[in-house]
């Protein structure tokens, strides 16, 4: 409310004397006071409904009042400003002209209106709209006398006094009431005369006069007051609900949402009516200008004969798909048809259209972009370039990038969905549908999958040690964790369907069973999930995988010939064309790098070596390098692991064919190593030959209280030198090994969690060193780099000092954000809705990155960085390089790639695409983007602006 009241009073203060402000704007008759781009003012709705006026469509003529009014109105205890009813009074006047009748007017045809309400961005059925308002008892018989339709006159009374009654007299379901009171009348009506359910339309005059009574009646008794019948004060009444409208519980959630701020306010539409109900040759519609499913141009929508407005959408009567309006009405149909070529080519985008026919006669009510899915926005984009509608850039923006990921889900078959029972909700955390028998532990699931069974690994939570299991399984599910719990990430690198903490389900280890809903399942039973919507299934339903995937990752040739597979290249061809930032994978495999290069990433950003200790025997050496108790054990130990890591660095060279990759060094805290329960304990003793008691003993010794702050990353190489050494020997060796075989490698060799320049100092002298005995060796010479994560606030607040010897930095910003903000990812569960709730948040930081406070360290970084080394590679390697709203931060930090899980290097793509576009928009991009980053951060002004100017520079360059 405060804001609200602030900018209420700036405004106040812009136009200081109400007098001179225009507060109502009108149009009608082929003219208008505003248009299509008033949208802050006017609302969308009104700004459109002028738009459309402008263009010569039939309109009813009508005025909007402003959202300077919505914005006055809160600012000055629910008043208006005093010029307010007069300009209303002309706005009324200019309907009455056209129109030829007069609101309130009980001798003639009276005007009748709908109070709509129009926000800038629609806020679909948030606020509720007032048709036939201008009825009483009087004017109700002037309009059946004229129209000689005395059904249709006291249809529209029965209507107005119903939706007044509920939306400006607030007649509404109280507590304990299971149906809206005015419903009860009806239907207690309805029983009473005709012993059964009719529909509203059979009603005779007589019943809805009869009704009307008891709707007043009923006002009466909920307010103590009777039914205003003066139309000036229905007017007012109704227009200061819409305005009162904006600030109630609906609407304040919606906006919580949608991120839309107060202070916009909501316009309010008054506009001529148009009857949809007076019989047969009339009735209302909805529809879009193509088909907002799956792209498909054709006319998509639905109508109903003899009904006004609400109708269509309310449920009560079940509306025929439009194209049967074909046949019914076949003028008012072409008319609709040619309106619709109309909006396309003028709004150059798909339409989401009301409209109503009144005798035959065409009207049209509203237009908006229309909204659509993945599927359908891909083929709008592809068929409007075809048609000369829109270029190629406006192409690339009508995808939404955070949509993108729906095209590469496999779906489930709609008609099953339909069927099944949906037994849980959780947390949609990788998209797709996935189908399969549940197995509780990640032994069991990998062992069903190698007898060939489809299979659902369902956990309370995942850790590494279930990574064969997930590997394995279709898809995942859990009972707890959040959108950035282990499960979810190691999801989304893989790209499999996964549904995290759907706490409804009860596991029970033990009797391995999953009870949810009343049922228990067993493992070996089939449960399906849907990781785009959240929703878990009872039973087995059919999926098919997408044609991208099957394309792309498989090279699948009926797959290649698809539509969708097409458009897909397309998109990212064009793609290709706009960005200036790269787009590299996080990968630990050659198979991984496959697919993303597949995908069209430039290099890996990031290879965590420790995921490669986890398979098979490696583990077992693994441990024994950690149970060392002296150097020579270690070493001896290394030694056997040296031989695996540079088998799988050769393997990820090779696959790169040349490309760059940044390996980090090892980073987990190496209890994470470590068996922990007794069993597993007693095993590992008798396979290596080290009491028990040792190993207790260790992992006692390794317990941190805090080992997220503890002895990790590159703490682990200080300690232990001989681990980097081993490491620095492994990825040199394979370097050498394909150097050798003639083709190119670039290995970066990445430092993580330095926050002192000496740390990075002692790391990359061990690395350097042991390059050059592996050249000296090998006879062979190749490029290598050394570099930093910068995911400690003092590595980027020191970033000049560490770049004196760090060749890149990487920006590894799930720690990055963990200790800038104090606060563990996996803690976060417990006060993550009510910090999002409350608005401490706006979003996840660890999703999407926190532009204000972990971007301004990431800023002073790429600053400090350059003011020593000024061509120092930058890039982004933590989980929010996937995130289309930080990779567009990324962009205007002007980082030289971001880094992200395979299956989200095409999202990725796109956003870097949409952010050079839309910076390339701008009059003076570098400008603009510096106005923006400084406004983010004040402190910051001047280092960002040279971040902009540099970054255009570039961009100026590269074009
Ligand atoms: P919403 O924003 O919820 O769609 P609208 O203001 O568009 O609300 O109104 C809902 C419906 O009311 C419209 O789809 C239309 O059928 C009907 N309606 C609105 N204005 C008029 C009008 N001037 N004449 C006839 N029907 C109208
Ligand atoms: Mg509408
Ligand atoms: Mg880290």
């Amino acid at each position: 409310m405060a804001t609200v009241k602030k900018s209420a009073k700036k405004a106040a203060k812009k136009a200081p004397a109400a007098k001179g402000t225009k507060y109502v704007y009108t149009w009608g008759n082929g003219k208008a006071d505003g248009n299509g781009s008033m949208k802050a003012l006017l609302g969308g709705k009104g700004a459109n409904l002028a738009e459309m006026t402008r263009i010569g469509l039939p309109v009813p003529p009508g005025f909007t009042i402003t959202t300077e009014v919505c914005t006055y109105f809160y600012a000055n205890k629910k008043t208006y400003p005093s010029s307010l009813q007069a300009q209303m009074e002309a706005g009324v006047k200019n309907m009455e002209k056209i129109m030829g009748c007069k609101f309130g007017d009980a001798k003639g045809l009276p005007l009748l209106v709908a109070v709509r309400s129009g926000a800038r961005d629609s806020m679909p059925g948030m606020m509720d709209t007032i048709l036939n308002l201008g009825l009483n008892d009087e004017t109700v018989k002037s309009l059946a006398a004229v129209t000689k339709n005395e059904r249709f006159a006291w249809d529209c009374y029965r209507r107005f006094v119903q939706m007044y009654g509920d939306v400006v007299l607030g007649v509404q379901k109280t507590e304990g009431e299971d149906h809206e009171p005015f419903e009860v009348v009806i239907e207690e009506f309805k029983h009473e005369k005709y012993h059964k359910d009719i529909i509203d339309s059979d009603l005779t005059a007589d019943d809805q006069k009869e009704l009307v009574k008891r709707f007043k009646a009923l006002v009466k008794d909920r307010t103590g007051k009777g039914f205003p019948s003066d139309p000036w004060e229905q007017l007012r009444g109704a227009a200061g609900a819409v305005f009162s409208s904006w600030m109630n519980d609906r609407a304040i959630v919606y906006r919580r949402k949608y991120n839309i701020p107060a202070e916009w306010g909501t316009a309010v539409n008054v506009q001529a009516m148009v009857y949809g109900n007076t019989g047969d040759t009339s009735g209302s519609g909805v529809a879009f200008t193509r088909n907002p499913a799956n792209g498909v141009n054709e006319f998509y929508g639905e109508f109903l004969v003899n009904a006004q407005g609400e109708d269509v959408v309310a449920g009560v009567r079940t509306p025929d798909p439009v194209a049967l309006m074909k046949k019914a009405m076949p003028k008012p149909f072409a008319e609709l048809m040619k309106v619709r070529q109309i909006l396309e080519k003028h709004f150059k985008d798909v339409q989401d259209v009301e409209f109503t026919v009144q005798e035959g006669k065409l009207f049209m009510l509203q237009t908006r972009n229309g909204k659509r899915t993945a599927a359908a926005a891909l083929k709008f984009s592809m068929d409007m370039v075809k048609e000369g509608l829109i270029d190629w850039k406006t192409a690339v923006l009508r995808n939404p990038a955070d949509q993108l990921d729906q095209l590469l889900a496999p779906i489930f078959d709609v008609t099953e969905a339909k069927n099944a029972k949906e037994l849980a909700k959780g947390l949609p955390a990788g998209p797709g549908a996935a189908s399969g028998k549940i197995y509780l532990n990640a032994d069991r699931a990998a062992a069903a999958a190698e007898r060939g069974e489809r299979v659902l690994l369902v956990r309370n939570e995942t850790s590494p040690e279930d990574l064969r299991g997930m590997i394995a399984a279709e898809g995942i599910l859990t009972a707890k964790g959040g959108v950035s719990s282990h499960a979810a990430l190691v999801a989304r690198q893989m790209g499999k369907v996964c549904i995290c903490g759907a706490s409804a389900i009860d596991i029970d280890y033990d009797k391995k069973t999953v009870k949810v809903a009343g049922e228990t399942f067993k493992e070996g039973d089939y449960l399906s999930i849907d990781g785009t919507s959240g929703t878990v299934y009872g039973g087995e339903l059919k999926t098919a995988p997408s044609e991208i995937i099957t394309g792309i990752v498989d090279g699948d040739k009926a797959s290649k010939k698809t539509e969708k597979f097409k458009s897909f290249l397309k998109l990212m061809e064009w793609c290709e064309q706009a960005t200036r930032m790269a787009v590299r994978t996080n990968a630990d495999t050659p198979e991984q790098t496959r697919i993303a290069l597949a995908f069209g990433a430039t290099g890996i950003g990031l290879t965590r070596t420790e995921h490669m200790f986890f398979e098979g025997d490696r583990i077992d050496a693994m441990r024994e390098m950690i149970l060392a108790t002296s150097l020579p054990a270690r070493k001896k130990a290394l030694a056997k692991l040296l031989p695996y890591q540079r088998e799988d660095f050769t393997g990820i060279f090779k696959a790169l064919k040349g490309l760059p990759a940044t390996i980090r060094l090892l980073d987990p805290p190496l209890h994470e190593f470590l068996p922990h329960s007794k069993e597993q304990q007693l095993d590992l003793s008798k396979k290596i030959g080290v009491p028990v008691e040792t190993i207790i003993q260790r992992v006692h010794d390794l317990h941190e209280f805090n080992p997220m702050l503890g002895h990790r990353g590159c703490r682990l190489g200080i300690a232990y030198p001989e681990i980097t050494e081993m490491q620095a020997r492994a990825i040199f060796e394979a370097a050498a090994d394909v150097a050798k075989k003639k083709i190119a490698v670039k290995p970066e060799v990445m430092i993580p969690l330095v926050g002192f320049s000496k740390e990075f100092d002692l790391q990359a002298e061990i690395v350097h060193a042991v390059a050059k005995e592996v050249m000296a060796e090998k006879k062979v010479t190749f490029e290598y780099q050394v570099g930093t994560m910068i995911e400690v606030p003092r590595g980027a607040l020191t970033a000049d000092e560490i770049a004196k010897g760090a060749e890149f930095f990487s920006f590894g910003t799930n720690d990055l954000t963990q200790t800038a903000l104090g606060i563990s990812r996996d803690d976060m569960g417990a006060f993550l809705m009510p910090y999002i709730e409350s608005e401490v948040f706006s979003k996840n930081p660890f999703a999407t990155l926190d532009a204000t406070g972990v971007g301004q360290l990431m800023e002073t970084a790429v600053t400090k960085g350059r003011s020593t080394r000024p061509n120092i590679k930058l890039g982004i390697c933590g989980e929010h390089g996937g995130d289309p709203d930080s990779v567009k931060f990324c962009h205007k930090l002007g980082l030289n790639y971001v880094s992200c899980s395979p299956y989200r290097v095409p999202v990725a793509r796109l956003a870097a695409a949409q952010a050079a576009i839309e910076e390339g928009k701008g009059a003076a991009p570098a400008k603009k983007a510096a106005k923006k980053a400084a406004k983010k951060a004040p402190a910051k002004k001047a280092a960002a602006k040279k971040v902009a100017k540099k970054a255009a520079k570039k961009a100026a360059k590269k074009k």
